[in-house]
């Protein structure tokens, strides 16, 4: 991976203040990625690809990572980016809603990265659980939410998202099947190994 490249790719997305992924967090979901050496990753919220590009580096040899972002620009500067970053062979974009796009997935993930619509995560942990392999992990971002997630935010405009997330946390923390830990990492990190 060409370091100044990535920087680049980085500092434009900060720059249109695009919402990619904190360096605390992708420290440490690098971790785990070195840890479980994955060859497929499903990521939904591909923003600029960022991420994605970053993930890359960790896949098994011809391991691969599908990744679904909604938005035509975000989708367009994503090729972009993962041409620049030369990293084609590795990342496919599904353009398009994840609400539809999930459902018609039926391959199975060592890892699933939830980095999107917060309103949306109680689905997208249903259908992360239905593709996820035994022993794979699936991570969401963005689980405390500046911090509303745990304090007395009911009145909050975002309460909608707060009670989704809420609700993630809840089934993460109560499936017997998971082994869960969230991580004050960035906006809140939970980290869901399937048993
Ligand atoms: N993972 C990226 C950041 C993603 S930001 C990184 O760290 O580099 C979240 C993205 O999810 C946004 O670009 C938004 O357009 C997209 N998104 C939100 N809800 C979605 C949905 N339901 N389907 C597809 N994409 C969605
Ligand atoms: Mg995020």
């Amino acid at each position: 991976m060409n370091k100044i490249k990535l920087e680049m790719i980085k500092q434009k997305a900060l720059k249109d203040k695009i919402p990619i992924i904190m360096d605390d967090t992708l420290e440490v979901i690098s971790k785990i990625l070195i840890q479980t050496k994955p060859k497929n990753i499903l990521e939904i919220g591909t923003a600029v690809g960022y991420s994605a590009i970053c993930f890359s580096e960790y896949l098994q040899k011809n391991g691969k990572i599908d990744t679904i972002e909604r938005d035509k620009e975000r989708v367009k500067q994503a090729r972009e980016n993962i041409k620049k970053a030369e990293v084609e062979d590795k990342i496919n974009i599904y353009e398009g809603d994840a609400v539809e796009i999930l459902p018609a997935l039926n391959q199975k993930y060592d890892i699933v990265f939830i980095d999107a619509a917060k309103g949306k995560y109680p689905f997208f942990l249903k259908q992360a659980l239905r593709m996820a392999t035994n022993g794979g992990i699936i991570i969401a971002d963005n689980v405390l939410y500046k911090g509303y997630v745990m304090g007395d935010y009911n009145k909050h405009k975002q309460r909608t998202a707060v009670r989704n997330l809420r609700e993630y946390i809840a089934e993460i923390s109560n499936n017997t099947q998971l082994d869960t830990k969230i991580l004050e990492v960035g906006d809140g990190l939970a980290i869901s190994k399937v048993k």
